[in-house]
């Protein structure tokens, strides 16, 4: 073969191994792109790849959501669900819970009282069926009248999640379980039954972070709300006995007289009532 011949065989072998390489590169990319789905991670993608951010997978990504409103048809946990403090170092989350978590049969729950005050916490669940649809109107309004004092603060308070069915809270729950684990789960989301927003009677306001405690409207909450009717229902020195992270943006109303006797107190409700909070199943 003369010179020339091989530098040519050799031009084409270039090419070739080149156009080879092009091709595979292009063929990784499209498998990468964002339209494809991530084989782990958020289930429908959208707080992540709203925010461009990774979703830890210790952490409910509701933080990152601007401002708490569900956008579409799909309920974000976002919207809807606390996110653990970033501090807060939670348990490894390598091996998730597959399996349904055990519910208690519904013929054996019904809603529990104690001194008029609706209880719901790990011990005491609200039946499926319990469904005011909503937040109740003393709750509602209570509230109103709350936002209209801090607006006059100069503070902007708002409702990031209200009332959740006992299926939307199922679903959530078992979101968090498949990925990180029950036990994770269960220190920052109810089980169906034991979520508080099924009562109508909690708000989850404003960004629903950790940092909200420190925000002007953080510390505003925590001082006056229990002039409205509210108590902060997981203080940061009862995360024993309430058995949830402290959660500053979760308030529960409890009507004036009650909020202020608990406030003054210094308890938290279930103190307050004497009752644990601890799943039985
Ligand atoms: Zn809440």
């Amino acid at each position: 073969m003369s010179t020339s011949a091989k530098r040519v065989l050799l031009a084409i072998i270039l090419v070739f191994v080149l156009a080879n390489a092009f091709f595979a590169a292009y063929y990784i990319t499209l498998k990468q792109s964002p339209d494809g789905k991530p084989s782990v991670g958020p289930e429908n993608g959208t707080t992540a790849s709203v925010t461009g951010q990774a979703a830890y997978p210790g952490q409910p990504t509701q933080s990152q959501q601007p401002n708490g409103q569900e956008q579409t048809g799909i309920p974000d946990p976002a919207a809807t669900e606390p996110a653990p403090p970033s501090t807060t170092a939670l348990p490894e989350t390598t091996v998730p819970a597959p399996t349904a978590p055990q519910v208690p049969p519904e013929e054996t729950v019904s809603p529990t009282y104690i001194g008029g005050i609706l209880v719901v916490n790990k011990s005491y669940p609200l039946p499926r069926s319990y469904d005011p649809g909503g937040l109740t109107d003393e709750c509602e309004s209570a509230f109103y009248e709350m936002q209209a004092a801090a607006e006059e603060e100069g503070l902007d308070l708002y409702i990031a999640s209200g009332f959740r069915s006992y299926d939307l809270q199922a679903s959530l729950y078992q979101r968090y379980c498949n990925r990180d684990g029950q036990a994770a789960a269960d220190t920052y989301s109810a089980r169906p039954g034991h979520s508080e927003h099924q009562s109508g009677l909690a708000i989850d306001l404003n960004t629903i972070t950790s940092d909200f405690a420190y925000t002007a409207e953080g510390q505003w909450v925590a001082e006056h709300c229990w002039e409205y009717g509210f108590i902060l229902r997981y203080p940061a020195d009862k995360v024993d006995i309430t058995g949830y992270m402290y959660e500053p943006w979760h308030i529960r109303y409890l009507g004036r007289s009650a909020a202020s006797a608990v406030y003054h107190s210094g308890l938290c409700l279930e103190e307050y009532l004497g009752i644990d909070s601890v799943y039985n199943y």
